[in-house]
């Protein structure tokens, strides 16, 4: 044996063993602050960025030879940095798209990383791969897909748009696919462009159709655009349509866009990443009609479901498609399943190796059934308080201003713009705003199981209180 291995002994790594007593010690004193941090949420500040950079600067640090107390960790982490963020899942977060985070997730975070089963490949954990095939199986019946539609749990809605995308090019376009190119509104999320552009397409290949006043797609500008690239030897392939904008919550005439979509012979796939839980709820159900006959669709559990941030997913209604577009042979994995209804996930998904994510969807609906997250949906259709908007909310967000006669643009934006700052200082709400046609406006979108009716009041209260000091 080499001496240096004999004469360092391997204690450091049973360390890393930790006897029940200290594995409870460490939950527990986590969980108490996690406790007390939670039921605090209520009272703490919506935003609080305030001297972030020299926080940021001052925690550079060579790399660690020397064991730290854990309860200084612990402070380090709830007394110092959790509160010098955007308070995402305070019911006070009306900014971008919200997300709560189930403490039921969290636990089961706690279970799969401590178990820490393989669930990419079926063989390794055929029960835990069989939970997360139905929670893809019950986000196909929410969207109203057949039993041959699968799909995977990502990371988040840019990774499912992405791979949305790549199965589409997979399908339609030859090995060489310079010649495709792919249509949505100019609304989309960037997250399209950006999958686009990884997905070796040049920026020209992606066409930004313009919307309508409702910010919905033009369908007759869409299909000039589709004939035009026709005619000059592109191959158009796909149409990503919306159901849920960031900027405005607007959804595309999905119907329509499917008809399109099938005349073309061209995939479509729907961005539900915001709206797609909405789907719960008849007026959701009403709102999104014909999403079920897209090709493909993106939901993100992590907005509409108040999961965790890194819960993602993609469904596609042909599953095959999907497995196509990912699968490889590798000599030293076991084998894979033959039989449709059970899933190796690694062929459905660039992934291998990978958390459990499935399990942090699972327990929750489990342990609640589905109703208390329908009715969620239901309420926060109502919520959205009435305001002067710029089109009718679709779903649970809404874009507005304030404008007086005799204001010109510049002046509008930037009242807006001091508005919105304004609002924000006071610290009950945390709002952004976006750029319609120039047009700086301000969004309010609830998607929080913790936002009430109270913290609307509270919302409309700061907004008219600071709109009196402004003008
Ligand atoms: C949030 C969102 C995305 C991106 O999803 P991530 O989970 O943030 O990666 C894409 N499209 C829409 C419509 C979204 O709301």
């Amino acid at each position: 044996m080499a001496p240096e291995l004999q004469s360092h002994p391997i204690r450091s790594n049973l360390d890393l063993e930790l006897p029940a007593g200290r594995m409870r010690e460490l939950v527990d004193k986590a969980l108490e602050r996690i406790v007390d941090h939670i039921s605090s949420l209520d009272s703490q500040p919506s935003a609080d960025v305030e001297g972030c950079e020299a926080l940021a600067r001052s925690l550079v640090e060579p790399l660690p030879e020397k064991p730290a107390e854990y309860s200084d960790l612990l402070d380090l982490l709830f007394k110092e940095l959790v509160p010098k963020s955007f308070n995402t899942a305070g019911p006070g977060y009306l900014a971008y798209i919200p997300g709560g985070g189930l403490f039921h997730s969290a636990v089961a975070d706690l279970i799969s990383d401590a178990v820490n089963r393989y669930v990419g490949v079926w063989i390794a954990a055929p029960g835990l791969a069989q939970l997360e095939a139905n929670v893809i199986r019950w986000f196909s019946e929410i969207v109203g897909y057949p039993a041959e539609a699968r799909g995977i749990l990502t990371t988040g809605g840019s990774l499912a748009n992405f791979t949305a995308l790549v199965t589409a090019r997979r399908h339609l376009l030859p090995d060489n696919f310079l010649a495709g190119t792919l249509y949505a509104s100019d609304q989309v999320h960037h997250s399209v462009v950006k999958a686009a552009m990884l997905a070796g397409f040049p920026a020209a290949n992606v066409r930004e159709i313009a919307a309508d006043d409702a910010c919905r797609i033009r369908l007759d500008h869409l299909e000039r655009s589709i004939e035009s690239d026709r005619r000059e030897g592109k191959h158009p392939f796909l149409i990503v349509g919306n159901a849920g904008t960031t900027n405005t919550g607007a959804v595309d005439d999905l119907d329509g866009l499917a008809n399109l979509a099938a005349r073309e012979k061209m995939w479509l796939h729907v961005d539900a990443a915001y709206g797609g839980f909405f789907m719960l709820t008849r007026k959701g159900r009403e709102v999104m009609r014909g999403i079920e006959r897209a090709h493909s669709i993106t939901l993100d559990p992590h907005k509409g479901l108040f999961l965790p941030y890194g819960t993602g997913s993609l469904l596609v209604r042909d599953g095959d498609a999907l497995r196509r577009a990912h699968s490889v042979d590798a000599t030293y994995l076991p084998p894979m399943q033959q039989d449709a209804d059970l899933v190796d996930f690694c062929l459905y998904s660039p992934e291998l190796s990978r958390d459990f994510r499935g399990l942090r969807v699972w327990l929750p609906i489990k342990m609640h059934g589905i109703e208390p997250f329908r009715a969620w949906a239901a309420e926060e259709l109502r919520s959205i308080p009435s305001v002067e908007v710029l089109a009718e909310p679709q779903l649970s967000l809404v874009a507005f201003r304030v404008v007086r006669s005799g204001w010109d643009t510049e002046t509008a934006n930037d009242l807006n713009r001091r508005l919105m700052g304004g609002v924000n200082a006071l610290k009950r709400v945390y709002l952004t705003g976006t750029v319609l046609r120039g047009r700086f406006v301000i969004r309010i979108c609830v998607l929080s199981f913790r936002t009430h009716h109270d913290r609307m009041q509270a919302a409309l209260e700061d907004i008219r209180a600071t709109l009196r000091e402004l003008t």
